[in-house]
């Protein structure tokens, strides 16, 4: 998931594959061999990638088919910024084959962006509560349990790996905005 800030160049470190690509569209693979993650080269460097990538673009969040992999690897990293200035400040959390174990059955919506779908808002309802198992890049299984802001982060991420994008959830089109329009009403002050 993307947050721009509009003072800021938009200048990703590896292109970024937009809507139309097919391996948006497809359901990601599992990496096989989380249990030498920490020696798998190629994935290391696909994880790197994906860092420099998502830091040169504002981002708070990435996944790899976004850089046309299909593999089920994703960052979440929420950090403080223009949009939601009380967002947690964390380090990147690297997941490698994320499985969401449960969710708050309440849903909050708010407003997303997505490097993949350039100059479009969408406002979309996520659980405002998500616990997740993961293995992290060195191969060793995590939980956690995270709200708000950052479980919306990965469920945005999470849906990458399906094969979705925040578009195929929007439910109403006055939930749909064009960047300058969403700008427009920030500028509004919107609670
Ligand atoms: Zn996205």
């Amino acid at each position: 998931m993307t947050l721009l800030q509009p003072s800021q160049p938009h200048l990703p470190a590896t292109p970024v594959l937009t809507l139309g690509h097919s391996v948006l569209r497809q359901v990601a693979q599992p990496i096989m061999s989380t249990a030498t993650a920490a020696k798998d080269r190629p994935l290391q460097q696909l994880i790197d990638q994906m860092l420099d990538t998502m830091r040169a673009a504002n981002g708070v969040g990435i996944a790899a088919p976004q850089l046309g992999r299909a593999l089920r690897v994703l960052v979440v990293a929420s950090r403080p910024n223009l949009r939601y200035p009380h967002a947690p400040q964390m380090e990147p959390v690297v997941m490698l084959n994320p499985r969401l174990i449960a969710a708050s059955d309440d849903l909050e919506m708010g407003w997303e962006g997505c490097l993949s779908v350039p100059g479009v808002r969408g406002r979309v309802p996520r659980h405002r509560v998500v616990e997740v198992e993961y293995c992290d890049r060195d191969g060793q299984p995590q939980r956690q349990v995270w709200e708000g802001f950052v479980a919306r982060i990965f469920q945005h991420e999470a849906d990458h790996l399906e094969g979705k994008v925040f578009l195929d959830r929007v439910q109403a089109e006055t939930d749909l905005l064009s960047e300058a329009a969403y700008q427009a009403i920030e500028v509004a002050d919107l609670p």
